[in-house]
């Protein structure tokens, strides 16, 4: 099959809570390993599979426009804090794609972690009719570990280099190495509501907006 509609358009969805380094550089690191023309950060509003966000969807979403302000090729898509209710991947994916049309290649990223309990996702089966997946790996956790549905599943989809994710608009899963940074939304928060700066490890804009808006506890009373 020839190239079809252009450069592909990938996702990165998330709580961005908030918004650190781990997410910007992995992000740009796909950019340009895989040729992206952008990669859309997706806030989430209500996550379905895990405890809800800290901070209220404005200030996620505000954090992380300024993390992006000044790097080419990444963007916010605000579309599922604009939707009520859950946020299921499927729909965000489907609207995408009515956006892009039916032949703009759309990659859906996601940490190996979250590939594992991919079964377990609403529609999973539907991802790849709307988008490739990209599963990011680290730290030599190559992936693996699949329940045998799950690897089945994999065996017809897997792409053997990046090239095939520009041949068709969906349906491949590549696996593409990014680099470990040991930083965690979860130890920013704590060290935020502890009183302790988080300086370095999140753009200096994010920092300074964080350290002036009290959203996670910083700077204590
Ligand atoms: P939490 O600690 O609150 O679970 P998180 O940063 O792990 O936060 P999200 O904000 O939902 O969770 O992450 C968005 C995406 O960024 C996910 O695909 C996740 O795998 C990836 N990600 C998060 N931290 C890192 C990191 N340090 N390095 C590479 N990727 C990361």
């Amino acid at each position: 099959m020839t190239d079809t509609g252009g450069s592909p358009v990938a996702v990165l969805g998330g709580t961005f809570d908030p918004v650190h380094w781990g997410h910007i550089r992995p992000a740009v690191e796909l950019l340009q390993a895989l040729g992206l023309s952008e990669v859309r950060m997706v806030p989430v509003s209500v996550p379905p599979h895990r405890s809800q966000p800290r901070a209220d969807a404005a200030l996620r979403c505000r954090l992380l426009r300024l993390a992006v302000e000044d790097v080419p090729g990444l963007v916010v898509d605000d579309r599922e804090l604009r939707r009520a209710g859950a946020s299921y991947t499927a729909d965000t994916l489907a609207s995408l794609r009515r956006d892009l049309g039916p032949r703009r290649p759309l990659c859906f990223i996601m940490g190996s972690d979250a590939f594992r309990g991919l079964t377990q996702w609403h529609r999973w089966r539907e991802l790849t009719g709307l988008a490739h997946l990209v599963v990011t790996t680290r730290g030599g956790d190559a992936g693996g570990g699949w329940s045998d549905t799950l690897a089945g599943w994999l065996t017809a989809r897997r792409a053997v280099n990046p090239a095939e994710l520009r041949r068709s608009p969906a349906g491949r899963v590549w696996f593409q190495p990014v680099s470990q940074l040991e930083i965690s939304a979860t130890a920013l928060r704590r060290s935020l509501a502890q009183g302790y700066s988080v300086r370095g490890l999140v753009p200096d804009r994010v920092w300074t907006a964080l350290s002036r808006c009290r959203g996670y506890g910083y700077p204590q009373q």
